[in-house]
C-alpha cells in the first residue's frame, strides 16, 4: 500500500521535475544516495514531520527510537498564534523488546496516554524506519485507537528509508488528503474563502500576509500547514480558491483538492514587492472567477498601490547602500527565482543561485530574470562555494545556517534565508525587513576589523614585535633559535608564559 502511494506521488502530474523524467528515472524518485558522513537533507520521515508539525494544536507522536524525534523536534521556526502543543515532543521510544515482540501495543498505549493527558483535537502518528522494518501496522493501530477513543488518530506512513525529505513532504500531504481534509464542515462559508498551501509560517511570515488579506475581506479558511488548527484543515475543502506558496512540496494537495473539490489554485510567491502584488491579484482573480464580486479587483489594486508606495518609501531610507552589491544565493526550501527577483528589485546583482530543488520551470524563470549569464548551481561542496564567493567577488551570501561558516571563513557577510531564520521576509513588510537585515549584515563594522591584516602581517621587519612591555618582551625571548614564534594569549595579556 505504501509502495502504491509512493508511486502515485512520484507520478504527480503537477510536478514538472517528475514529468520531465523517463519512466525508469521517475521510479527511482528524487532520492540521491549520500556518501557516509554527508549529512545533507533529511529522510522522508523528517520531510513529513516538517510539513505537518506547523499544525499547532495536534499531538505529533513519533513511533520509533528516540533519535528520530530527537533529530526532528522543533527543527523549524514555525510560529503559532495559539496552542503550543506542537512544540511538545512525543515519541514511543521503542526498544529491543519492541523489536522482538512488535511495537503496536506500545504505540496504542502511547496514543491513550497522550489523549488522557492532553486531549488534543487529533493525534498524528509518524512511522519511522525501525517499526516499519519490524512490520508494525500503524494504520491498523490508528484505526483501532480512533474507534476506541472517538478521536481522529492520523497515520503518517513515511518511514525514512523510502526516500528524500521532499517525498516525505508529499506523503504528509497524502495523509491529510486521506484522513483529514473534507472530514468536517465549516459553520459558515463566504465567497472570499481561500486556502494557502505550502506556507509554514516560518518566523511568522503568514502574519505578514494575513493583515493584507484581512483588509480585502479575504478569509484564510485554512493554511496548510503554518499556524494551522486541526479543524481548519478538516474544513479546508470548502475554500473557493487556493494559493500554493513557492516550493512544490505540497503540489499533490493543491492538485487533488482541485480535482476533488473544484478549488482552482495558482503557484505564487510572497517574496518581493512585485511578486506579492501579483499573488494578491491572482487570489482576487480566482475568487472572482468562483463568484466573488468583481469590485474585489478594484480594492485589491488600491491596496497594492498603497502598500507598494509605503514599502518603497521605507526602503528609500537605505538610499543606494544595496544598489550594485553582489550576492550569492544558496537557498534551500525558499524558491530561488522568487528571492532572485526580490533582490533584483532593490538593485542587487545576483552572481549565482542554487537550483538544487528547482524545477525546469523555475530554472527558466531564473534564466529570464538573470539574463544569459545566469549562474545556476546544482550542488556545491563547501570548497567550491568558497571559491565562488572569492571569484565572483560577492559582497554577501544568503543561505541556510549549514553554509554560514564558508562565508565567515571567506570574510564575507552572511544572512540566514532558510527555515531556521529569525526574521520574517514575506509581503511588503517582509521585503523592507529583508533590505534592513541585508544592510545590517553588509555594513556591520566587524567586516572592516576582520579584513584588516593581522598585526604580525603588517609589522615592518625592523619594528619591535612587542613594543616596550618588559613582560611580553621577556616572553618573546623564550623563542628558539632567535626566530620569532607566536606566543600564547597569556603572554599578550601581560602574564607569565610557563611553556
Ligand atoms: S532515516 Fe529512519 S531512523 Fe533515521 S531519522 Fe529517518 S526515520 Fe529515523
Amino acid at each position: 500500500m505504501l509502495q502504491n502511494k509512493i508511486q502515485d506521488v512520484l507520478n504527480e502530474p503537477g510536478c514538472e521535475l517528475n514529468q520531465s523524467k523517463s519512466d525508469k528515472d521517475r521510479k527511482k524518485g528524487c532520492t540521491k544516495q549520500l556518501q557516509p558522513g554527508a549529512a545533507a537533507g533529511g529522510c522522508a520521515f523528517d520531510g513529513a514531520k516538517i510539513a505537518l508539525q506547523p499544525l499547532t494544536d495536534v499531538a505529533h507522536l513519533v513511533h520509533g527510537p528516540i533519535a528520530c524525534e530527537g533529530n526532528s523536534w522543533d527543527n523549524r521556526g514555525a510560529k503559532s498564534s495559539g496552542s503550543r502543543l506542537y512544540r511538545t515532543g512525543f515519541t514511543t521510544d521503542i526498544n529491543e523488546l519492541d523489536v522482538v515482540y512488535g511495537g503496536e501495543k506500545h504505540l496504542f498505549k502511547s496514543i491513550k496516554e497522550i489523549i488522557d493527558k492532553y486531549d488534543p483535537p487529533a493525534v498524528f502518528v509518524y512511522q519511522t524506519c525501525v517499526p516499519a522494518m519490524i512490520g508494525d501496522d500503524i494504520e491498523a493501530v490508528c484505526k483501532a485507537a480512533a474507534a476506541k477513543f472517538d478521536k481522529p488518530v492520523i497515520p503518517v506512513n513515511s518511514p525514512g528509508f523510502v526516500g528524500s525529505k521532499n517525498l516525505g513532504n508529499k506523503l504528509a500531504g497524502e495523509a491529510l488528503l486521506d484522513y483529514v481534509i473534507g472530514t468536517e464542515e465549516p459553520e459558515t462559508t463566504t465567497p472570499y474563502d481561500i486556502n494557502i498551501i505550502g506556507e509554514y509560517n516560518l518566523a511568522g511570515e503568514l502574519w505578514q500576509i494575513k493583515p493584507l488579506l484581512d483588509r480585502l475581506g479575504i478569509r484564510i479558511l485554512s493554511c496548510i500547514s503554518g499556524d494551522a488548527k486541526y479543524h481548519e484543515v478538516a474544513q479546508s475543502h470548502r475554500a473557493k480558491a487556493a494559493m500554493m506558496v513557492c516550493s512544490k512540496a505540497m503540489i499533490n494537495i493543491a492538485r487533488k483538492m482541485e480535482e476533488r473539490y473544484d478549488i482552482p489554485f495558482f503557484e505564487g510567491s510572497f517574496y518581493g514587492i512585485s511578486d506579492s502584488s501579483e499573488s494578491l491579484r491572482q487570489i482576487a482573480r480566482l475568487l472572482i472567477q468562483k463568484g466573488a464580486p468583481a469590485e474585489l479587483m478594484d480594492r485589491t489594486e488600491a491596496l497594492i498601490a498603497q502598500e507598494e508606495a509605503r514599502a518603497w518609501e521605507q526602503m528609500t531610507a537605505f538610499g543606494n547602500r544595496l544598489n550594485g552589491k553582489r550576492v550569492l544565493l544558496i537557498t534551500g526550501g525558499v524558491k530561488s527565482w522568487s528571492v532572485v527577483s526580490a533582490l533584483q528589485e532593490v538593485g542587487m546583482v545576483v552572481v549565482g543561485t542554487s537550483v538544487k530543488k528547482s524545477t525546469k520551470e523555475d530554472k527558466d524563470r531564473i534564466s529570464e530574470l538573470m539574463g544569459g549569464d545566469a549562474h545556476m548551481i546544482d550542488d556545491m561542496t563547501p570548497r567550491e562555494m568558497y571559491k565562488m564567493l572569492k571569484e565572483a567577488q560577492a559582497d554577501i551570501m544568503l543561505s541556510g545556517a549549514r553554509s554560514q561558516f564558508v562565508a565567515l571563513k571567506a570574510n564575507v557577510p552572511w544572512l540566514d534565508i532558510n527555515q531556521e531564520r529569525h526574521h520574517a521576509y514575506a509581503g511588503y513588510e517582509g521585503m523592507v525587513e529583508l533590505v534592513r537585515q541585508i544592510d545590517r549584515a553588509l555594513y556591520n563594522p566587524i567586516w572592516g576589523q576582520l579584513r584588516k591584516p593581522a598585526p604580525w602581517d603588517s609589522r615592518p621587519a625592523s619594528a619591535p614585535l612587542f613594543g616596550e612591555d618588559p613582560v611580553v618582551a621577556d616572553a618573546s625571548e623564550q623563542t628558539t633559535n632567535g626566530q620569532v614564534q607566536p606566543i600564547g594569549l597569556d603572554a599578550q595579556m601581560g602574564q607569565e608564559v610557563t611553556a
